[in-house]
């Protein structure tokens, strides 16, 4: 297939590997003069989509994908798929698939989960929002780039289902820390803590999978210092793309809204930046009640 590819960072670039590596013919353009081997480089947003059969985008935010989706929208063929990758607020994808439907585009929003290592591996999981036959398009490139792509329904519904997932996650990993730096102060062994917990009620994927304890469970960011794996600050986002959904559809999320403001002090008044978002344990560690 013929694609462009805009945004080539630490996702886009490896996505855009694995699609040459595939065989298709991939034009990329970023804004930070970045370049894929194998990846044709183009000089605009606009040239990278002319004449391309889908568009992927892979940037950093909602107001960035509108001004992308202004440049390449017109530049696109009638029938194209623009897909954008991006983690972004729902309002914004939404808004970007009426103008690329005006326009004659299917448009599908379809962020990912799976990190840096997932894009590399392509073993990402897609969630995806928009029309079927603009999914029934893209899938192929679903199987290059990812293991697993789940159709949610019209646009703007991948960016919900990626933000409900990561508001489940945020708050089950704070509950995990806190409750492994309550063990600790009760005299509770770890590995015995996360035996119980691991086979019980209070399992999670933040415990049985992410354990955020170093040495317990199996291998993590807890046991590399708390390198990202999916970075605090990156968890911070969603949080916030989460309230913003929340605020904008009148629901009520006491929990994520509490995750949202220790997210957010880890980060911007503490030392949680740069590090893996499990880090919250060695800071509930440090902590008393007052
Ligand atoms: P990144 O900052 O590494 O890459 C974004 C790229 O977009 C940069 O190279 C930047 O130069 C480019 N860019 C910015 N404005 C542009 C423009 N106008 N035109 C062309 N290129 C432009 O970010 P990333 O980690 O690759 O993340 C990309 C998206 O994926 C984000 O929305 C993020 O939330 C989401 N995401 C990231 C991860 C992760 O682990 N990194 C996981 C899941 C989802």
């Amino acid at each position: 297939m013929k694609i462009g590819f805009i945004g080539l960072g630490n996702m886009g670039a490896p996505m855009a590997a694995n699609l040459v590596a595939a065989g298709h013919d991939v034009t990329g353009h970023d804004t930070a003069g970045v370049t894929v081997e194998g990846v044709t480089p183009a000089g605009s947003a606009a040239e990278a989509a002319g004449g391309a059969e889908v568009v992927i985008t892979m940037l950093p935010n909602g107001d960035i994908l509108r001004t992308v989706a202004g440049e390449i929208v017109p530049a696109m063929a009638p029938g194209a798929v623009f897909l954008d990758c991006s983690t972004v607020d729902v309002e914004s994808a939404r808004a970007v698939a009426e103008q690329a439907q005006a326009a004659g585009l299917s448009a599908l929003d379809a962020p990912v989960s799976g990190g840096v290592g997932g894009a590399e591996g392509g073993t990402l999981t897609f969630m995806v929002g928009g029309d079927e036959a603009g999914f029934m398009k893209a899938e192929p490139l679903f199987d290059v780039m990812g293991r697993k792509a789940v159709h949610c329904g019209p646009s703007g519904n991948g960016q919900a289902a990626k933000i409900c997932n990561n508001m489940i996650l945020g708050a089950t990993m704070i509950v995990t820390c806190e409750a492994f730096a309550l063990a600790d102060k009760l005299g509770l062994d770890r590995q015995a803590m996360f035996d119980v917990v691991s086979t019980s009620s209070g399992s999670s994927w933040s415990m049985n999978t992410y354990c955020p304890a170093p040495g317990v469970g199996p291998s993590s960011p807890a046991d590399n210092d708390y390198t990202p794996g999916f970075a605090a600050d990156l968890m911070l986002k969603d949080l916030r793309l989460a309230m913003q959904a929340a605020e904008a559809a009148d629901a009520d999320t006491p929990l994520g809204a509490a995750a949202m403001r220790l997210y957010a002090e880890f980060v911007e008044q503490e030392d949680g930046a740069g590090r893996d978002f499990s880090a919250m344990l060695p800071r509930f560690e440090g902590r008393g009640r007052g």
